[in-house]
């Protein structure tokens, strides 16, 4: 007898586990997939790893609030624990400071979380120039890891991955299924690219081979609050520069083309495709289709820089602002900008760059529903007003009132170790601290913490 197929038919069978339903379904490849879904009102374990970056402690936040009980891990590589500072203590709260290749914390965290997003990644086009066996190892070692662990324990995984994977395919919009055009492998910049490739094959033979509900996102450039300007990312580059009164550089002949995306679009996005049926076994684009040139960038950047500094001139607020808060620019125009060859920004005689790059949004859309809600400018203004706010506690920080926003990441051990004792931490498994607070009343007898075991209520 034919089998059901996912999303058409009710599923084979269900299988309960203390912290919710696992209804087993069939995925487009026959294979038994196991779907979890929540008991009314429960609220869901989510394990995002990469959390204390700009994305995954946003979304740390999005799911906090809607009373989800959440556990991060992050080793601070390039994110900050200042991200997840204002967290510590909320109920259903919990962070690791640690590399998702280790395994035994990895274990512990995914044996008490029910859905996994994988950020954790090396990021920023300057970081994989430089050490492209870094972006290897963490990238590839650190999917493979989070997938072992999560088939152990029956979570659902959404991976990120990224609209680098099209490389230089030039014929957009890009479509989930349009071909993948990389360069040489003596570019380092391709090492990313490949390395996200593999970690989508890899997640989808876990689906396919496996049953596991693995769900593939591909993010177009993402911007938003408390991302960092300092190993790539235009955005935030260009709006500190503006800020700092420096021009703002841009590489090649800043006629490339990027769609930028809102973070809060992007957490949206993330958690419907954690939702919606049938998203399973399946690669999504998630992004805007707001096409601008780099150069256009600067010059938008700019105007709202000088359209900000106006508004603040003609503020009463203006005069009580402590000295250096905001730095307004000097001069407008073309003179405010330079540009800079590829070669002299990242050191690399052989860089390529994307021309294009625009993504084709129909097939979330007709999962989902989604679409972006939030314009350039939208985005531009998000993050010249978190620039203005940091400077601003930079100045309340050097008369010594505040703790400074950017700890390296041994000052984050130090603090979180700090914290975690004085909250009452709930245990330190090998090389790591776990800290925070996991709600009394959620059930966690039965299941059995050993990898590769798992219990049956
Ligand atoms: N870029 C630039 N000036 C900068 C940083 C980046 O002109 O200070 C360019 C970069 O060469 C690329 C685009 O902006 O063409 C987007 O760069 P980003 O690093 O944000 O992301 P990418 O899309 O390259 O991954």
């Amino acid at each position: 007898m034919k089998k059901p197929r996912l999303g058409s038919e009710p599923p084979s069978a269900i299988r309960r586990s203390p912290y919710g339903l696992f209804c087993l379904a069939q995925n487009q490849w026959g294979q038994e997939l196991m779907l979890f879904s929540r008991r009314n009102g429960e609220p869901a374990r989510v394990l995002i790893t990469g959390g204390m970056g700009f994305i995954g402690s946003q979304l740390a936040e999005a799911y906090l609030e809607q009373g989800h009980c959440v556990s991060v891990v992050d080793d601070l590589s390039t994110g900050r624990f200042e991200n997840i500072r204002h967290l510590i203590g909320r109920p259903g709260f919990r962070f690791a400071v640690e590399d998702v290749a280790n395994e035994v914390v990895l274990d512990r965290l995914a044996s008490e979380s029910d859905l996994i997003f994988h950020l954790a990644a090396v990021v920023g086009v300057q970081l994989i120039v430089d050490s492209p066996m870094n972006t290897i190892h963490a990238n590839v070692g650190g999917t493979e890891a989070v997938l072992k662990a999560a088939l152990r324990y029956h979570c659902k995984v959404l991976i990120t991955s990224s609209s680098e994977v099209y490389g230089k395919n030039e014929a957009v919009p890009f479509s989930e299924d349009s071909d993948i055009v990389m360069g040489p492998s003596t570019t380092n910049r391709w090492a990313y690219a490949a390395s996200k490739v593999i970690d989508e094959f890899l997640g989808l033979a876990y689906c396919r081979e496996k049953g596991l509900p693995v769900v593939v996102v591909r993010l177009f450039n993402t911007v938003g609050p408390r991302q960092s300007g300092q190993y790539g990312m235009v955005v935030p580059r260009f709006v500190e520069q503006a800020l700092s009164g420096e021009s703002l550089t841009v590489y090649g002949d800043g006629k490339q083309s990027r769609c930028f995306t809102h973070v809060k679009d992007v957490l949206r996005a993330l958690m419907l495709l954690m939702d919606a049926p049938g998203t399973e076994g399946q690669v999504f684009n998630v992004g805007s289709n707001e096409e601008i040139t780099i150069l256009d960038l600067a010059h938008r950047v700019v105007g709202l820089v000088e359209a900000r500094d106006k508004r603040l001139g003609e503020s009463p607020l203006n005069d009580s602002l402590p000295a250096g808060a905001l730095v307004p620019i000097a001069g407008s125009g073309d003179g405010r900008i330079r540009t800079l060859s590829y070669e002299e920004a990242y050191h690399s005689t052989s860089f390529e760059d994307m021309r294009r790059r625009i993504p084709s949004i129909d097939k979330i859309r007709r999962y989902t529903h989604w679409t972006p809600t939030l314009s350039l400018d939208d985005i531009i203004n998000d993050v010249l007003d978190e620039y203005a706010k940091r400077n601003l506690v930079f100045s309340d920080q050097k008369a010594g009132l505040v703790a400074s926003p950017k700890y390296s990441a041994v000052e984050s051990r130090n603090v979180m170790q700090a914290v975690s004792s004085q909250r009452g931490q709930r245990g330190t498994t090998v090389g790591c601290t776990i800290g925070g607070t996991i709600p009394e009343g959620r059930p966690r007898g039965g299941v059995d913490h050993r990898p590769g075991r798992y219990d049956d209520a």
